[in-house]
């Protein structure tokens, strides 16, 4: 067999725990160019896929190609997606774990391409039936529907997700999907008010106005001219070349039939539009019980990169969680030798932001809970009074001199994992308290549509508790999909944007050397080096090859552990090559494992 990760050709190495210069990151970076540049876009870390958007249409993920991976060795065929789905899913089926597939990256680099291919992996492995074909069909269809209203076009990409989301496939013993639950976070709302130049309104606007049948737009009172629309001009890019509305409508018609949607429901909210708009363009200010009416400024609507920060500092952590820390955990508790790796944790930048009470989300909430005249200035202050002394955090007030110039009274700038970032306190306070604003909810109570009257309840409006705020809101959120994530075997694909112009061919060394080093590739590198590429319980390590060595095989009466030793010893492992744990078999190299594997074939 041909040993795909000892190619060492043009195409350098399919496994960067086989690069030489492995602590080098132009090494690192030469290896992704030259297989970019082949169209070679994926790479592995160990079990970590490296993926790198070639921005154009590749031929590998066509149904044979599916086939080929299926029930396939991880490290035997070209990295893939396929392989990350397959070895995933069957994980999932042979050890009955469950699993979970995470996909990181920036904007544009390929995240949602990715998991639709997981998808289309999953629905053409599982076992077919009517049932499950109609699971797949809504699991599927779930896309673009969920692209029309969270997508949109933004000048770092025409497809933009502005969303989180977390998609949960239920599997039943055969292995065949029987349902799935999806779950969305943080949606960035103030789009639906105000887009920035080159950017546009959430897709589904433009389909409805360039795909409705013209009765449907005149019962609706709306033109197909989208530039007529304030909500949906702003950005002046309103058509685009990569995006076929029309045809996008036709496609969210069918998700929404697929899905189940009667056509009274189909997207109407079904409230007094008056009130709707009135609420929309408005916020009430409720001060001593009277209220006043306050246009709604752009400024309030923008603020999420907070949270969208703390997100990924979040996921970072748990990344460093499950794979660095847990790494050198196991072998610890393996009992076996090895080298601790330095690596920075990024707990000290996640405690500054949500530990108790002193944190900057717990000073915000405790600022918008105190009575008396707070303000995002005395926030502010709060904080540099609290956590002024923070390593990660920088405000007007504590920086030294020479940093104090970079930095406006009314900011402060967190020291992020991935970079700094310098935040704007200006409607801190305001958006921390208003959830959804009270009257957009007594609009919606009153809707006549099912769906949207099963989310807003009246209960909810009259209670005099008073709502959480929206950063305890969030991190409690963040905290349960964090929970669901460590119950779980993970996975790994990390994206990367090869240009900053959406262009094919084209790679730019220092944008992706930013990437590599935001999605902490070269630590996670260098741990996997620093250990061993395999690793199995002894049981499920014996299960599978016994029948390479006489003493095991057709069974093995004593503990595993014994069995797995005669058997490395018939197969003639070298002194170096494993060790052997309190549960597990540790391989250092592939080679080795491929070589057992293929005998195994044999
Ligand atoms: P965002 O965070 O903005 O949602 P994303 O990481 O989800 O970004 P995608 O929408 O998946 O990015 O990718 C952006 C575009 O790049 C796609 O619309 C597609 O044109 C191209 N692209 C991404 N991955 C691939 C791929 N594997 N093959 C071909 N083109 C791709
Ligand atoms: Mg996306």
């Amino acid at each position: 067999m041909e040993d795909h990760l000892h190619r060492r050709d043009h195409t350098g190495v399919q496994d960067f725990v086989l690069l030489e210069d492995y602590r080098n990151p132009d090494a690192f970076l030469e290896n992704l160019k030259k297989r970019f540049h082949e169209d070679l876009i994926y790479t592995y870390i160990g079990p970590v896929l490296v993926s790198v958007n070639p921005y154009h249409e590749l031929d590998i993920y066509n149904p044979e190609i599916i086939h080929s991976y299926k029930n396939v060795n991880f490290y035997e065929l070209p990295p893939h997606v396929f392989a990350i789905a397959d070895a995933s899913y069957r994980s999932m089926r042979g050890e009955n774990r469950d699993q979970c597939i995470l996909i990181s990256g920036e904007s544009g680099a390929g995240k949602t391409e990715a998991s639709k291919k997981v998808l289309l992996y999953i629905a053409a492995s599982s076992t077919h039936s009517s049932d499950v074909e109609r699971v797949k069909d809504r699991l599927l269809e779930s896309n673009p529907l969920l692209e029309a209203f969270g997508n949109a076009k933004t000048t770092r990409n025409d497809n933009s997700s502005r969303f989180g989301k977390y998609m949960d496939i239920q599997f039943d013993y055969k292995g065949a999907p029987v349902g799935g639950h999806i779950l969305n976070y943080l949606l960035e709302k103030s789009r639906v008010v105000h887009q920035a130049p080159g950017e546009r309104n959430f897709h589904a606007f433009y389909q409805l106005l360039n795909g409705a049948s013209p009765i449907t737009l005149k019962q609706l009172s709306l033109t197909a001219e989208p530039d007529a629309y304030f909500y949906l001009n702003q950005g002046e890019s309103s058509s685009l070349q990569t995006m076929d509305d029309q045809a996008n409508w036709r496609a969210v018609q069918h998700s929404l039939d697929v899905l189940d949607f009667s056509q009274q429901q189909q997207k109407l909210l079904g409230c007094q539009e008056d009130k709707l708009l009135l609420a929309l363009q408005n916020k009430t200010i409720e001060a001593n019980n009277e209220k006043l009416r306050s246009p709604l400024t752009v400024d309030q609507a923008l603020f999420e990169q907070f949270c969208i920060n703390y997100c990924n500092e979040k996921l970072q952590q748990l990344f460093i969680e499950l794979t660095l820390k847990s790494e050198q955990e196991e072998y610890q508790r393996e009992g076996i030798q090895w080298e601790p790796v330095e690596y920075f944790n990024n707990k000290i930048i996640c405690d500054l932001i949500e530990a108790k009470p002193i944190g900057i989300m717990s000073v915000l909430d405790e600022e918008c809970l105190r009575p008396g005249d707070t303000t995002d200035a005395t926030f502010l202050s709060k904080l540099g009074e609290t956590i002024g002394k923070h390593p990660h955090f920088i405000s007007h007030s504590v920086a030294d001199n020479a940093t104090r110039k970079t930095i406006a009274r009314d900011e402060f700038r967190m020291l992020h994992y991935a970079g700094d970032v310098t935040y704007n306190i200006k409607g801190f306070l305001d958006k921390n308290n208003d959830l959804l604003f009270r009257d957009l909810k007594e609009a919606m109570v009153e809707t006549t549509n099912a769906i949207t009257s099963q989310c807003f309840t009246k209960a909810e409006l009259i209670s005099k508790k008073r709502p959480e705020t929206a950063a305890t809101q969030f991190k409690t959120s963040l905290a349960q999909l964090m929970d669901i994530l460590m119950s779980k075997e993970p996975s790994y694909v990390r994206c990367i944007k090869p240009n900053d112009y959406k262009r094919a061919g084209q790679f730019d060394e220092k944008i992706v050397l930013h990437q590599v080093k935001y999605l902490g590739l070269m630590e996670n590198l260098r741990v996997r080096r620093a250990g061993f590429a395999y690793r199995r319980p002894y049981e499920v390590f014996l299960k599978r090859y016994k029948s390479l060595c006489p003493a095991t095989w057709p069974s093995y009466r004593g503990h595993p552990k014994d069995g797995v030793q005669a058997l490395v010893s018939h197969l003639k492992y070298g002194e170096d090559d494993y060790r052997l744990g309190k549960t597990k078999i540790f391989i250092r190299f592939p080679r080795v494992l491929f070589a057992t594997e293929d005998a195994f074939q044999r």
